[in-house]
């Protein structure tokens, strides 16, 4: 048995030593065993022991955030009138900020997006917020739209989620198209960074390509590409079912433990920049998260989360005050009740993290 076991390894090893792309193992999955192991253990063994990890306990969490999502009491459209199959029907109800669900493998809450600060809540302290787990707003005494306020990119590099899952020895992947080059935009002002490029940025990961979408490895911000197509930033022949790319998000949870997706599509269409209905933004949403819950595999967890509401009141373009949902599935689902604003969303990841990891 160990003697086959060793062949197996020797014969993945060659694999890696002479592919630079093999769909199930990504870059760098080698190395990350080597130096988990330790240099006691040669490369076959590495490989094997990784072969093992997939086989045996292996652990993910996915996590959708979705820009400008809020809830109401009672639902009014668009949640009411979009037709929502997969959030219906795992939830028993159309998401309302009064629906609390707290069961062993499926939880879910509405969560307060002001952070304890007046002012509308905005992206800029709500994304840092996120992939930080500092309550940004209350740093920098105010609300800050769209991207992190320039003082605040250092504390993000400090306190990178991102960062802190890799020192745990976690794989961490981000999931969202990006442009490139994507930093040489953000040093030419082409482009401003979000607060996951800087997560990800101080995890020295990196940040997926329109190759990568190519590749399987990616999925756009509004989901499909179809808006982004409108805008000539995607190619038509490239769009992508939404379901399509769901599966795509819940198969990037087989080769690495976090893997972190962003949505911006729902502040887009609720800011008035993307013309759509709302409704439709939900229904993608919801067949999106189809994709994913049809094929996550049973070891995985899915976190939903947004920052702040907005395309949930269509009588006016800005951002509310309303809470934002969370929803988790899995290993993440016990944990989530002791989530009450954004500033608790990063303990909920890492918790789930080394829960399973202690499986
Ligand atoms: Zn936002």
């Amino acid at each position: 048995m160990l003697h086959h076991a060793e062949q197996v390894a020797s014969a993945l090893a060659h694999v890696f030593e002479t592919c630079t792309m093999v769909p199930c193992f990504p870059r760098g999955v080698p190395a990350v065993c080597n130096q988990a192991l330790g240099r006691k253990l040669n490369f076959h063994t590495a490989v094997l022991a990784t072969i093992l990890s997939y086989t045996t306990y292996a652990m993910s969490v996915l996590v959708c955030f979705i820009d400008g999502l809020g809830l109401t009491d009672p639902a009014q459209p668009p949640w009411t009138t979009a037709r929502l199959p997969t959030l219906r029907g795992l939830l028993g109800a159309v998401p309302t900020s009064s629906l609390i669900i707290d069961q062993p493998a499926l939880a879910f809450r509405p969560i307060d997006a002001t952070l304890g600060v007046p002012g509308l809540p905005q992206s800029g302290t709500g994304h840092t917020t996120l992939w930080t787990g500092v309550n940004a707003a209350a740093r920098l005494g105010r609300h800050y739209p769209a991207y992190p306020a320039p003082s605040q990119r250092s504390m993000i590099a400090e306190h990178s989620l991102f960062r802190r899952c890799v020192a745990a020895g976690f794989r961490v992947q981000l999931a969202t198209v990006h442009r490139t080059p994507y930093w040489e935009l953000v040093a030419q002002r082409k482009q401003r960074a979000t607060a996951a490029a800087f997560a990800a940025q101080a995890a020295n990961l990196d940040l997926p390509t329109p190759a990568d979408f190519k590749a399987g490895w990616a999925v756009p911000w509004d989901i499909t590409g179809q808006f982004l197509q409108r805008w000539d930033a995607f190619d038509k022949a490239d769009i992508i079912s939404p379901q399509a790319a769901g599966q795509r998000l819940a198969q990037l949870t087989s080769q690495s433990d976090l893997v972190h997706y962003e949505c911006y599509l729902p502040d887009f269409v609720g800011h008035g920049r993307i013309e759509a209905p709302a409704e439709l933004v939900l229904e993608l949403i919801d067949a999106m998260l189809a994709g994913v819950l049809a094929h996550l595999p049973a070891h995985a967890a899915l976190i939903v989360v947004s920052d702040h509401g907005n395309i949930e009141e269509h009588e006016h373009h800005r951002h509310t005050f309303n809470p934002v949902p969370l929803l988790a599935t899995g290993a993440a689902a016990p944990f989530a009740a002791s989530v009450r604003a954004l500033d608790d969303v990063a303990t909920l990841i890492e918790r789930t993290l080394h829960a399973q990891a202690n499986t």
